[in-house]
This record gives C-alpha cells, structure tokens and sequence, in this order.
C-alpha cells in the first residue's frame, strides 16, 4: 500500500516526538511491504510564526488529499508566548478546533491503559501487583451540549443562563457504529454511557444504540448511568473495554480515564471522521517547559502513529507490531524521565531519540 500521511509536527516537544513516530512508521512499512509520502503541514504556533494565521485554508487542503494525519502537540506557554497575546480565534488552540471542525472529525477516541511494569504510577491502590487495565473512550465530538443554543437573558432582574443538548438519531448511529467496529477490533465488548434516567437526548442515545447493536451480534453491549461509570473508572478499570458517550460526558470520563493510567507520556488518542480518514496525536500537550532538551516521552505518539495503522488503513498486524514493540521495551525496563518514580536511579533515563530507537529496533 503506498500511503499519503500528513504530519504536523507543532510546537514545543512536538517536532522531537513525530520524528519518533514517523521513523517506527518508516520501520512497519519497510518490513510489511509499504510505502508513505510524508506531507509536512502546518498548525498551530508554527502556522502562525509562518502565515500570521495558526490554520491556513491550504492547510485543510493538504489534509484533506492525505490519507491520515500525525500531528505531535500544538501550543505554547500561555505565561510567556507571543502567541497568547493575539485574540482568543487566532490562537494555537483555534487553528486545532478549526481543522476538527473542517476534517469533520466526530468520533474522538482516548485509549487509557496500564502496562502492569507502570502500575506504581496508578493512583488507584497504589502498588497493587499486577493491576492492568486497556479500555478505551469513544466521544461523540461534534454534537450535544457543548454545540447546542446557548444564551443569557435578565428578566425581572433575574438572570438566567440556558445551555441546550441536542442529538439526532443520525448523529447516535454514526458513533454508535465506530463504537461497536472498534470493539470488534477488540475485546468485543461496548458498555455506552448515558443518563438515560434523566435526560431525553440519553433515553434517544440508548434506542439508537440498542438498535445498532443488532448489526454487530459478535458484540456485547451494556447500558451504564453516568455517575456509576465515573465511579466504576476508579473502582474497577478492569471490567471496560470500549466505551462510548456523548460529547461532555466523554469530555469529562476521558480525562478521569487518563489520570488513572498515571502517566501522561503513554496515551494516545485518534479523532475520526465518517471514512476511514483520522488526525492522530498524543493526548498530552507541547510540553513547552522541556522542549528542544530530548527528554520527551514520544511512547504517546508512537502509540498514536500504531492507531493510525489500525483504524485509518485497517493495518491490524501492523500496529499489533508497533503496541507490541513499546510493550516490549517497556517490559525490558527502559524509561524517559517521566516514567521514573520518585527515589528510583533517574541516571539511566533515556531521552526522546533514543527511546524512539529502542523501540524501532524491537518492530518485527
Ligand atoms: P502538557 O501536557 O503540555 O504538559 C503537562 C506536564 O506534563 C508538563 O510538566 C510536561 O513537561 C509533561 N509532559 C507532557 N507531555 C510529556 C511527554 N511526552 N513526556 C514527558 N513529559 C511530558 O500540558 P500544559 O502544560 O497544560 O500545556 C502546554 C501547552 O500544550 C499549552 O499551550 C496547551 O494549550 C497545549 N495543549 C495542546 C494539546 C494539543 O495539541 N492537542 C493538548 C493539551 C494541551
């Protein structure tokens, strides 16, 4: 397959971290009979230092010929950069939820897991031998209450400030069914969350899903209350496989989600539109306090690089061998700074290239 893979590098550590990422791709596709062009492309500070603007319409247009997107992180440190002192629309951060909007990006996937080697860096009972968890959260992202009407008023001088959530039954079906896909590439399990004893959009969301579940009868779908799945997330990671929500509840359980993995550096995370077409980044930020040092954990975009492979180009094998690669390399008990714990031996810490190395090497 020869592959058109657009790759924003970004700000800070973001140019250190997809160079790991592309060089463990470069490895996959040489030993697997592929091939990529890879299309630098421009967001965020660098667009702006470039063009004035952090998202130009050549941009999206070079996107939409790719086949996928790798970007590392976007951003700047809003205390000290330029950046942040020009209007909230022309701002790193806008040329990011521009270019979702534009790719018709609606499917937002954040993995959280934990290898049993990291299980120190879980908050949860902490040091509990062997705990390991891999689920993942599918977030609807283009719909409910964060797009529905909003508005203020003053009436009487009382003020009274309303936010709509709004779903379409397509809306539901079309994250419904990258849910129940997903999970067939998986544990084969979909627990879809809601608050379905409150709310009509989550009464809708539960019809819509059940009915997709039809089409998917390999598949086991639960039904789970919002507030029991946050608490489920910090009592019992263990028992979710894929789970898939609407735009706020994902916003707020994908993050519970990550900060139990307890480690930032290792979580991707893939943003999908209705084709196979995805932007793929590293959950985390440009971390602008330690770029240009090459201390940098790049397992988070490496990892997104290996989603890539699986959900843009249907590469299973391929991002098996990526995932089992960093595993490995892990296991073997290499570290970057961040994953050594307080009072270990930091001396043997390696940095970003190296790492990126390490794991390459391990690709079969
Ligand atoms: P951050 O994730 O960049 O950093 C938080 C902390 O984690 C820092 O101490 C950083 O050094 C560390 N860290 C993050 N990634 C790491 C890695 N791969 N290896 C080792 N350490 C790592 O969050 P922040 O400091 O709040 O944000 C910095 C900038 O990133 C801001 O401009 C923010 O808007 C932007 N940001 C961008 C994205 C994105 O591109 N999607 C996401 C989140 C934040």
């Amino acid at each position: 397959m020869n592959l058109k893979i657009g790759v924003i590098a970004g700000d800070g550590i973001g140019p250190e971290i997809t160079a790991q990422a592309v060089k463990v791709l470069d490895r996959v596709f040489s030993l697997y009979g592929h091939t990529a062009d890879y299309i630098p492309l421009l967001l965020g500070g660098a667009s702006i230092d470039a063009f004035g603007e952090p998202l130009t319409e050549e941009t999206i247009e070079q996107a939409r010929n790719c086949d996928a997107v790798l970007m590392g992180s976007i951003g700047g440190d809003a205390a000290t950069s330029p950046w942040y002192k020009l209007p909230p629309d022309k701002r790193p951060e806008a040329g990011l939820l521009r270019i979702r909007k534009a790719l018709g990006l609606f499917a937002n996937l954040r993995p959280a897991s934990l290898y049993p080697e990291l299980a120190d860096a879980c908050p949860l009972k902490s040091g509990e031998e062997g705990r390991s968890f891999d689920l993942i959260i599918v977030r609807e992202l283009t719909g409910g209450l964060y797009f529905g009407e909003r508005y203020t008023r003053e009436t009487d001088g009382v003020v009274t400030a309303v936010d709509t959530a709004v779903y379409s039954e397509n809306e539901i079906r079309r994250i419904a069914k990258k849910a129940f896909e997903i999970a067939g590439k998986r544990r084969g399990k979909v627990t879809s969350v809601d608050k379905a004893n409150v709310l009509d959009t989550s009464r809708l969301w539960r019809k819509i899903v059940a009915e997709t579940a039809a089409d998917y009868p390999e598949i086991t779908l639960e039904n789970m209350l919002v507030d029991n799945c946050a608490m489920q997330l910090v009592h019992a990671p263990e028992q979710f496989d894929v789970i898939v929500t609407g735009n706020m509840f994902g916003d707020i359980l994908s993050d519970e989600a990550s900060m139990i993995t307890g480690s930032i550096g290792m979580l991707p995370s893939a943003s999908l539109n209705e084709s196979s077409f995805g932007l793929y980044e590293p959950s985390h930020g440009s971390a602008p306090d330690i770029a240009g040092r090459d201390i940098a954990n790049p397992i988070a975009t490496i990892l997104s690089a290996a989603m890539m492979l699986r959900y843009s180009f249907n590469m299973n094998t391929e991002a098996d061998a990526v995932e089992n690669a960093v595993r490995q390399t892990i296991t073997e008990g290499f570290r970057t700074g961040d994953l050594i714990r307080a009072g270990e031996d930091r001396s043997a810490a390696l940095g970003c290239s190296a790492m990126g190395d390490i794991i390459t090497e391990r690709i079969r």
